[in-house]
């Protein structure tokens, strides 16, 4: 139905709300904005590199046009929002990333998943994997529900996290010897990046980098 409507409505630009444009000129000029800084975490950021990841890298700060673009990927059912992200986010990584054989989504839940029809980061894998020619797979699962993460603290936020991700079935051998790239809409503590990094290194990861759309900071 989600794919159906789609088809249907005309595109709305979730940041002005000119229609007709998917994300206009003007609301997308932000995704593109750190194209040409240094690969990295820039100097004075408080944000160490999360445990497990040997790169981090993300599009934008969290706020503005960005924040609308993603907000309606995830609960508006505007899907075809994974295109242009994921074009920045690819856009992203040809200028600041490593050489990686594979993209992975961070995984959402099932049942929030069953409720949109989409994951939202599994769309952003698949635009990013296109855009620099390697295979995106969704070989990572939420094992925990980890509820009520805004009422914690941070650190709280990311001891929950812990154990909360594993291999799907079957998938283990692809990732074995693999230079992975996670990909997630927005990263914030890192914690969810890092414990995905975690079980993908116990199965054998050679390494693992990860980008994002958008860093909350
Ligand atoms: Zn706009």
């Amino acid at each position: 139905m989600h794919a159906l409507l789609d088809l249907l409505l005309p595109p709305r630009c979730p940041g002005c709300g000119r229609e007709g444009e998917l994300l206009c000129g003007p609301c997308a000029r932000p995704l593109a904005r750190r194209l040409a800084e240094p690969p990295g975490i820039p100097i004075g950021l408080d944000a160490p590199l999360p445990p497990g990841l040997i790169h981090l890298e993300w599009c934008a700060r969290f706020g503005g046009p960005v924040r609308d673009a993603l907000h309606a990927l995830k609960y508006r059912g505007e899907r075809r929002l994974a295109g242009p992200l994921g074009a920045a986010l690819a856009a992203r990584w040809r200028a600041a990333g490593i050489a990686v054989d594979l993209v992975i989504p961070a995984p959402v839940h099932a049942a929030r998943r069953r409720e949109r029809g989409y994951d939202q980061a599994a769309e952003l894998a698949r635009e990013l994997g296109r855009g620099i020619g390697r295979p995106a797979a969704e070989l990572l699962e939420r094992t925990t529900q980890t509820l009520a993460l805004h009422d914690q603290g941070r650190e709280a936020r990311a001891s929950t996290l812990v154990g909360a991700f594993r291999i799907r079935e079957g998938a283990a051998s692809r990732v074995a010897g693999a230079r992975i790239l996670l990909v997630d809409d927005i990263v914030t503590t890192g914690a969810t990046l890092s414990g995905c990094a975690g079980v993908l290194l116990d199965a054998g990861a050679a390494a693992v980098a990860a980008i994002a759309v958008a860093r909350e900071m």
